[in-house]
């Protein structure tokens, strides 16, 4: 059908395939960033370590061994402490690559949530003992609480919470578990009493990489990758996670999962 006007409708068409092709090439564009961001902060997070490994390897090499073997064992064990790190960067850049490129499937059991709490706290006591932090399961129930979820996904975001909130804490500090029943979810929540985070950085967590304190969270160490792996693990479940925390005196972590 010829409307009244057909110069202006060709007019109209050619502009808005140029704002559709605009915004693709926009797309591109921020996807470009995004790319060239990610291997910057890759190459980043490699380095440090890197540095510091050849650093110690060198100065053993500088005959250390026989001057100071005691020095020089130091030295070697702050070499594999770094090649630690690495291996665990590796291990999560893997799993974000994963979960990201929806590799992942997510696995749905039945399972005990107070059962695998129990075991992931288990596994972290000698570290919480590192820290001088005690590890408290908190939960007013005498049941099993069942859900349906991936357990070692699960697992893996119970791990990630907790080791931040020993790595994060304070001396002689505490980590709460507590699960809550709601209709039907269940509610988990990690708790600490350690450094909490500055309100400005809190819509930023889950960013890869986002590390809140630089300085301070450099020395801790780690990769910037754990909460963004919980986020992709939740987000899979079509679950949330989400944090509240007051600089100086603490933060909760808590997300849900479907009741089984
Ligand atoms: P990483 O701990 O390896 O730096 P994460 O993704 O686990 O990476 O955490 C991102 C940042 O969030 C941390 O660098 C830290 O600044 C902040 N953070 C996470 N958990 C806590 C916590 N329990 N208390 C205080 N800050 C935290």
């Amino acid at each position: 059908q010829l409307s009244d006007d057909p110069i202006n409708d060709v007019q109209e068409e050619v502009k808005s395939w140029a704002r559709e092709k605009k915004t693709e090439i926009e797309a591109l564009k921020n996807q470009e960033q995004f790319r060239r961001e990610f291997l910057s902060n890759i190459s980043h997070e490699f380095k440090t370590p890197l540095f510091a490994i050849q650093g110690y390897i060198e100065a053993v090499q500088e005959d250390l061994m026989e001057e100071d073997p005691d020095r020089a064992k130091v030295f070697l064990q702050k070499a594999s402490n770094n090649l630690d790190r690495l291996s665990y960067l590796i291990k999560d850049l893997d799993e974000i690559a994963k979960l990201e490129s929806g590799e992942i499937k997510i696995n749905y059991q039945r399972f005990d949530l107070s059962v695998l709490i129990k075991e992931v706290m288990e596994s972290l006591e000698l570290k919480a003992e590192k820290h001088e932090i005690e590890l408290i399961f908190k939960h007013k129930y005498n049941y099993p609480i069942f859900v349906n979820a991936d357990r070692e996904k699960i697992r893996q975001v119970l791990v990630n919470l907790i080791s931040n909130s020993l790595k994060y804490g304070k001396e002689r500090g505490h980590t709460f578990i507590k699960i809550y029943e709601l209709h039907d979810q269940v509610l988990v929540e990690v708790t600490d009493d350690g450094i909490g985070i500055e309100e400005k950085y809190l819509p930023r967590l889950f960013e890869r990489f986002f590390r809140a304190d630089k300085s301070r969270s450099r020395q801790i160490g780690g990769s910037g990758l754990g909460l963004a792996i919980v986020k992709h693990i939740l987000e899979a479940h079509q679950q949330t996670i989400s944090v509240r925390s007051t600089e100086g005196l603490g933060s909760t972590f808590g997300f849900t999962l479907a009741k089984d």
